[in-house]
């Protein structure tokens, strides 16, 4: 069954031209058929290099959203409408337009998991990896960093001559991780690494061997030669590593590390996307224009 339903996808893909890009939070089948499987900023930038005339984002909304921003030709679809983002949904641009009239000699720096018109409406992006690099370029000295609190926490923690005005955002998922669950595996599991995504709470990120992005977490954990390595990010994350790491044991810091948003997708939606090109992802220009310039900024930092 599974095999006709692969096969179908493959059909469609040939037939639509289209290109399937999945996250790493995706659930194995959904990754297995992908194309390309990466972290959203990642995935982003190959949908803007990709031939293709369809983009099916195997993601939540503003990862789609950011694809159709970078790709406006494209047609970018999202197999399970209401795959959504918590911590995206939790900034709205009347808020924002708030605390910009607050501090109005602050530069707004948005996290990318975040929707079009928080981008269109802030000065720079930026990801969980290159986060320190943006905030250290800016001249400002005041930064409303939107929307993940954890994220903003970091930064400020090492960059200490600017004032971060943080957002009382957060991932639902990784805040579920509490420092004494790691201060318990730690003492179960001495010899093994502990690696962490910094949208978990400071006190995680303090115990954590290494903090990093998705991609980081991934390079990191093929480079080291410890075999034990516990995992502090969405679960989704362990199908690449153990296929990639044969030789290692892989584990989960948290059982409470499933975003159920990033699990709506299965093939059964992948087919049905491509077969009723659905559902098509929509941004407005002026908010797209004013968007991809946010992100054009974070770009040229280097
Ligand atoms: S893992 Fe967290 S940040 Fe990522 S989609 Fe789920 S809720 Fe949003």
């Amino acid at each position: 069954m599974r095999n006709i339903l692969t096969e179908k996808i493959q059909k469609l893909k040939r037939e639509r031209n289209a290109i399937i890009l999945a996250h790493n939070y995706q659930v194995p089948e959904v990754q297995d058929i992908a194309d390309i499987v990466g972290d959203s900023y990642s995935l982003s930038r190959h949908a803007a290099d990709t031939d293709s005339d369809v983009i099916v984002f195997c993601g939540v909304h503003f990862m789609a959203e950011s694809a159709k921003i970078l790709s406006p030709d494209k047609t970018v679809l999202l197999p399970v409408k209401d795959a959504g983002c918590p911590m995206a949904d939790m900034v709205t641009l009347p808020e924002l337009r708030q605390m910009k009239e607050k501090y109005p000699y602050a530069a707004v720096v948005c996290y990318v998991n975040s929707s079009a018109e928080i981008k269109a409406e802030s000065d720079i992006c930026c990801t969980s990896s290159n986060a320190l690099k943006v905030v250290r370029n800016i001249s400002n000295k005041q930064i409303i960093f939107v929307p993940d609190e954890n994220l903003g926490s970091y930064v400020a923690s090492k960059v200490k001559d600017k004032e971060i005005i943080l957002w009382k955002g957060f991932c639902i998922t990784h805040k579920r991780v509490k420092a004494e669950e790691v201060k318990k595996i730690r003492q179960l599991h001495p010899d093994a690494k502990i690696l962490v995504h910094p949208e978990c709470e400071p006190e995680v990120q303090k115990l954590a061997d290494f903090l990093g992005s998705t991609s980081e977490i991934i390079k990191y954990a093929g480079e080291i030669p410890e075999r034990d390595i516990i995992i502090g990010t969405e679960e989704g994350v362990l199908h690449i590593l153990r296929r990639q790491n044969p030789g290692k044991r892989f584990s989960l810091l948290s059982p409470g590390l499933i975003c159920t948003n990033m699990k709506k997708t299965r093939l059964e939606d992948v087919h049905n996307s491509l077969s009723s090109m659905q559902y098509e992802i929509h941004v407005d220009e002026k908010i797209r224009q004013k968007a991809l310039r946010s992100l054009k900024e974070m770009l040229k930092v280097k």
